[in-house]
């Protein structure tokens, strides 16, 4: 199994650590022609959501991540991802990817007091620790897309077919376990 990491800008090495200590494969999207390999999921990493979007412009990223998305590709986005990933952004005129039939809110929680840690149940995953950093949360979501979780009753987690959001980050905490649930339906996808 290979794991793309979206590598342009933000907590990308974190992930590929994640991926490394449970023995997968991974390399690094930078530019379009990295994208000419196989791989069986992307990872969208968290950091600057407007940074991010306007590399991804520059580099003609946007249209091909789109349609392997939209064909099924496997995708985990944590906090900027999500961003990235989101249909709508309440707070924010840009979409990115759209991917996600969901609505999100920028710097949810402030922007100064905005990062926290915390525990909580993920639908699949099982209580894990959370990593909150200048992080969005979900306003609504679609009615296909499953909640996985959440925390003070807001929305930190959805799935939609094969495509996951957090609002946080599991890369920057010990635990692998949203890794591997990412892994298992990266698994079921290249192997059905
Ligand atoms: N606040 C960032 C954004 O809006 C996300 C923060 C993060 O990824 N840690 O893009």
């Amino acid at each position: 199994m290979k794991i793309a990491v979206l590598s342009v800008q933000g907590a990308f090495i974190e992930h590929e650590k994640m991926l490394s200590l449970l023995g997968v494969q991974s390399f690094e999207i930078r530019q379009k022609r990295d994208l000419e390999q196989e791989f069986d999921g992307l990872i969208l990493p968290g950091g600057e959501s407007t940074v991010m979007g306007k590399l991804l412009k520059e580099l003609d990223l946007f249209e091909p991540l789109k349609k392997k998305i939209k064909e099924g590709l496997p995708v985990l986005g944590t906090c900027a991802g999500l961003i990235l990933l989101a249909e709508k952004i309440s707070n924010d005129e840009n979409t990115y990817l759209g991917t996600l039939p969901v609505t999100v809110r920028r710097n949810a929680y402030g922007r100064q007091l905005g990062s926290f840690y915390t525990e909580e149940e993920v639908t699949g995953v099982g209580k894990i620790p959370m990593a909150f950093i200048r992080a969005p949360f979900v306003e609504s979501a679609g009615a296909d897309t499953e909640i996985i979780a959440r925390v003070d009753g807001n929305i930190v987690g959805v799935k939609y077919h094969n495509q996951i959001g957090v609002s946080f980050h599991p890369e920057v905490t010990e635990c692998t376990r949203l890794h591997e649930y990412f892994l298992r339906i990266c698994q079921a996808h290249s192997k059905p």
